[in-house]
């Protein structure tokens, strides 16, 4: 068997410089991005096109263009004109991490495949779980997402609070979950996928500030109680995706103590704000709920995908998923915390404790205080400047970095400005200089800014008003 392919596929002056190149070309990219000298946050293409492209690279590109090529052709989340979905623009370590977590690859399910990597999960951990205020009987494991996490977490509270063990003898009494109707929708999914159904999905009503209505709590409860639900968890939003808005933790903390529920928040988003001196009071009552999720590539600068589940007592941490599998999981006397997948939905998953570590080592808890309150003080400097324009409406005035507005003239309807909104937002995508998003509430359609990137300046903000507006000028000119 020929095997000149394997050797040069793992030459490690190849290697070497492709490793080199990459860096210096991530480098450079970093340069032009943050400094603002690249003028495009996105090259926008249509699916078809883009397919169409790639398939012709793989036929007849140069390889040795292929990370230039995908640097180019990308979303470029570290120019400051960046404003879209909430991913981190990667802080360079973290990424370094990643690559060494990539080359590495130990698969992490057990103690054995991931020594260093699985004892610092637990250092890592236990930091969030101390500066959430938890005790040291508190634990937690790091999984891939929010999503996963939530749905983990929602696992672990019907372990912990149903008698009827579903995970043995499968579904008994209909059982629900209560959660703010502006949740992200992976509460939702993950209520279905553990066969709750559509009624075990309680939507709580939000007030006008889009959080959680709380003095719905109790009419929401008895009336899924006179339906024969059996309640055992309620979800907190810190904050909620579309709109930025904390649920009242103290609050819902308070129910969830008066009716014996779990009280799970999701933090996925603006957990991180643990770290901020300035901005900690948005997750009051934090300390109260039995588990948390906080993602690390959202307001923590890391690289996609990696999440905290933290659990207020420990206990509840390695009880979800007991399973036997003789080739992989021992079965062990004390607390096995290493071996990591008896408590994960994954089994293999990445190194991903590296990224936190590399970020707490090197800079310390003070640089997600930095970030935080950066990115937060600009939400709220971002909400002020729309408010004082009138071309502009909020809304809700934010609570993080997260700015819903939409542009307006007193000419036309809400349908109308719906319509044209929703046209500003697309031939900005096309535009390419800037990149946000959209969202609805209660009908009304808005442009939706995250402000993930400490490039970003008040500048910066000023200047996608006035492109909009003049969007707005133009799209409104061509109609008539
Ligand atoms: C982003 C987000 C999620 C989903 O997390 P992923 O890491 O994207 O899976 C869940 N909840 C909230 C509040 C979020 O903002």
């Amino acid at each position: 068997m020929d095997t000149s392919l394997l050797k040069k596929a793992y030459s490690p002056e190849a290697f070497r410089e492709q490793g080199h190149r990459l860096v210096d070309l991530l480098a450079d990219h970093l340069t032009d991005t943050s400094s603002g000298k690249s003028n495009k946050t996105i090259a926008w293409n249509l699916p078809e096109k883009e397919h169409e492209y790639w398939a012709d690279f793989l036929e007849n590109g140069n390889e040795q263009n292929f990370f230039q090529t995908v640097i180019a052709r990308t979303t470029h989340v570290h120019n400051p004109k960046y404003m879209g979905h909430q991913v981190a623009p990667t802080a360079p370590m973290a990424a370094l991490a990643g690559l060494l977590s990539s080359f590495l690859n130990n698969g992490m399910a057990v103690y054995e495949m991931g020594m260093s990597s699985s004892a610092i999960e637990r250092i890592v951990t236990d930091l969030l779980c101390k500066k959430i205020g938890f005790t040291t009987s508190a634990r937690g494991f790091l999984t891939s997402g929010g999503t996963l996490a939530n749905l983990t977490a929602l696992l672990s509270a019907r372990k912990a609070q149903v008698e009827h063990d579903v995970w043995i003898s499968g579904h008994g009494e209909p059982l629900g979950v209560m959660v703010s109707e502006e949740a992200h929708y992976c509460v939702d999914r993950a209520a279905r996928i553990m066969g709750l159904g559509e009624q075990g999905i309680i939507k709580v009503p939000v007030k006008t500030d889009y959080s959680m209505d709380t003095s719905k709590l109790e009419a929401c409860y008895q009336k899924a109680v006179e339906d024969g639900i059996r309640i055992f968890a309620i979800v907190g939003s810190a904050p909620s995706t579309a709109t930025g808005i904390y649920d009242d933790l103290d609050e819902i903390a308070k129910f969830a103590q008066k009716h014996g529920l779990w009280f799970h928040v999701d933090g996925a988003h603006g957990g991180a704000a643990i770290f901020s001196k300035k901005y900690s009071s948005t997750v009051k009552g934090i300390e109260c709920a039995d588990s948390v999720v906080i993602d690390g590539h959202k307001m923590m600068m890391m690289p996609i995908i990696t999440t905290a589940l933290l659990f207020k007592n420990g206990g509840h941490s390695h009880t979800t998923f007991s399973q036997k599998a003789d080739y992989l999981l021992e079965q062990a006397e004390g607390e096995d915390w290493y071996n990591l997948a008896k408590r994960t939905f994954e089994c293999t998953k990445t190194m991903m404790s590296l990224y936190w570590f590399i970020l707490f080592k090197t800079y310390g808890n003070a640089i997600f205080d930095e970030y935080v309150t950066h990115q937060y003080d600009l939400g709220q400097r971002f909400g002020k400047i729309i408010q004082e324009n009138p071309d502009f409406e909020l809304a809700v005035p934010p609570a993080s970095n997260i700015v819903c507005f939409r542009y307006i003239t007193d000419s036309l309807s809400d349908d109308e400005l719906n319509i044209l909104n929703k046209t500003i937002r697309k031939a900005l995508l096309e535009d390419g200089e800037f990149y946000m998003v959209q969202t609805t509430l209660k009908g009304i359609h808005y442009l939706r800014c995250t402000i993930m990137n400490p490039f970003t300046t008040e500048v910066h903000l000023a200047q996608l008003l006035q492109k909009i507006k003049k969007t707005a000028k133009e799209i409104e000119l061509s109609r008539v």
